[in-house]
């Protein structure tokens, strides 16, 4: 099978993959931040590659540049080890990415976001970065929304369990590390967290007092009933509706 992580590869077969017209990148932006008790803080960026990779594969001719694997977190910075970058910082990161992609030959960059906190401020930044790489087909995936109804949809189908979706550390998310890392998973330490209506309050609070005000283990939704298959068909499933969006939106 092809190899299609751009990192993986020597720069002669890069060069040539370019010269056969593999010039779509696509790049997810994760991040380093609490998971829960039971979970690893690197969950957003391992989801990142993974969905990258899928994304890419059924595209085709498509090649995955690294993921950024820090993003904007300061809400989660009460609990220990999580990292955040400014939006600037991530500004001038993903402005790097492209323009570096630019150089080789890329035309066609897409940008996913793998962290609820990334998404605002990609969405302030493509305009900026679209006036800068006039040349470039951009597409930076917004659809926190629809991203969230498709879990529940899903983990609903598979499992009956719909309702414990809540979008951080929960049965998806968790399902993603069983499928992903099962043996840095603890099952034995999984619980609910936030249950409640997901409303603007809600996530201004979150934004303005800090994560730990809403969920004090901080988790959104509930972790239990998590399994591996499902975390194969959450990925699976969105890799599919965001090649779907990419071909609709096309540039
Ligand atoms: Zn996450």
């Amino acid at each position: 099978m092809q190899e299609i992580q751009l990192e993986r590869l020597r720069y002669p077969e890069i060069g040539a993959l370019l010269q056969e017209g593999w010039t779509t990148a696509i790049f997810a932006c994760g991040a380093t931040e609490q998971h829960g008790p039971h979970l690893p803080i690197f969950v957003d960026a391992e989801h990142g590659t993974a969905l990258a990779l899928d994304i890419a594969r059924k595209l085709g001719r498509t090649l995955v540049a690294p993921t950024i694997r820090i993003g904007c977190s300061d809400h989660h910075l009460a609990f220990p080890g999580s990292l955040s970058i400014r939006k600037e910082t991530f500004e001038n990161l993903v402005y790097d990415y492209i323009h570096s992609l630019s150089l080789h030959g890329f035309t066609h960059i897409i940008v996913v976001p793998t962290h609820g906190g990334n998404y605002q401020p990609l969405e302030d930044m493509t305009p900026r970065l679209r006036s800068a790489f006039p040349d470039i087909h951009l597409a930076v995936y917004h659809q926190l929304s629809g991203l969230l109804d498709l879990w529940r949809n899903q983990t609903q189908a598979y499992k009956g369990m719909g309702d414990r979706v809540g979008g951080h550390a929960d049965i998806a998310e968790t399902s993603f590390m069983l499928h992903l890392h099962p043996q840095l998973v603890r099952m034995d330490l999984a619980e609910a967290g936030f249950m409640g209506h997901f409303s603007e309050e809600v996530i201004r609070e979150m934004i303005e007092k800090g994560f730990k005000s809403v969920t004090p283990n901080g988790i959104l939704g509930d972790a239990h009933g998590a399994d591996p298959e499902l975390g194969a068909q959450l990925i699976d499933a969105l890799a599919a509706q965001i090649v779907h969006w990419y071909r609709e939106n096309l540039v």
